[in-house]
């Protein structure tokens, strides 16, 4: 009867704390968590499906990177020449209006004062990227990425600076 009670144990037993204990000492790696934290803002899947549409028409930019020199916050999408700048904004962290943390129930005060520190830091953003002559084109996470898209195009369009447009004039 004992025996039988622990026959099955040793194999389920052993394998249920190991597997945690690679999982701790893998995520407790200062470079590895970093690395993690630092791949939730980039590369997200809407970010990904706008990208691939405005590579698909031929537009080219830079991603992840400061816009400008000193400027200690990365756009997702930069467009260098046009100078045009995008952020595709998570709707939790940056507050949208219809997924924002207002949304939520619990810890509504904590998460309402964190979205609240991004938002300014997001205004902030804009002012000094506006004052170096910067547009600043923001889009929510849910919106549909052809629309994005398309909206990014057209202002990259228009601010493509005139050597470029005369190199693509055929006459
Ligand atoms: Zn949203």
């Amino acid at each position: 009867m004992t025996r039988k009670s622990s026959a099955g144990r040793p194999s389920t037993s052993r394998r249920t704390p190991r597997t945690g204990d690679v999982a701790r000492s893998w995520a407790s790696s200062e470079a590895v968590r970093g690395r993690m934290q630092r791949q939730k803002t980039r590369d997200t899947l809407p970010e990904m499906a706008v990208r691939r549409l405005l590579h698909r028409a031929g537009l080219r930019y830079r991603v992840d990177v400061p816009p400008l020199p000193g400027l200690r916050r990365r756009a997702d999408i930069v467009f260098g020449p046009a100078r045009v700048a995008v952020f595709i904004d998570g709707c939790f962290w940056h507050g949208c209006p219809e997924h924002g943390a207002r949304t939520t129930r619990s810890n509504s005060d904590y998460w309402a004062a964190k979205v609240a520190r991004n938002r300014a830091r997001d205004n902030s953003t804009d002012d000094e990227l506006a004052a170096a002559g910067w547009r600043v084109i923001r889009a929510w996470e849910h919106e549909d990425a052809r629309s994005v898209a398309v909206r990014i195009a057209e202002v990259v369009a228009a601010r493509r600076p005139a050597r470029c447009r005369r190199l693509g004039g055929t006459d």
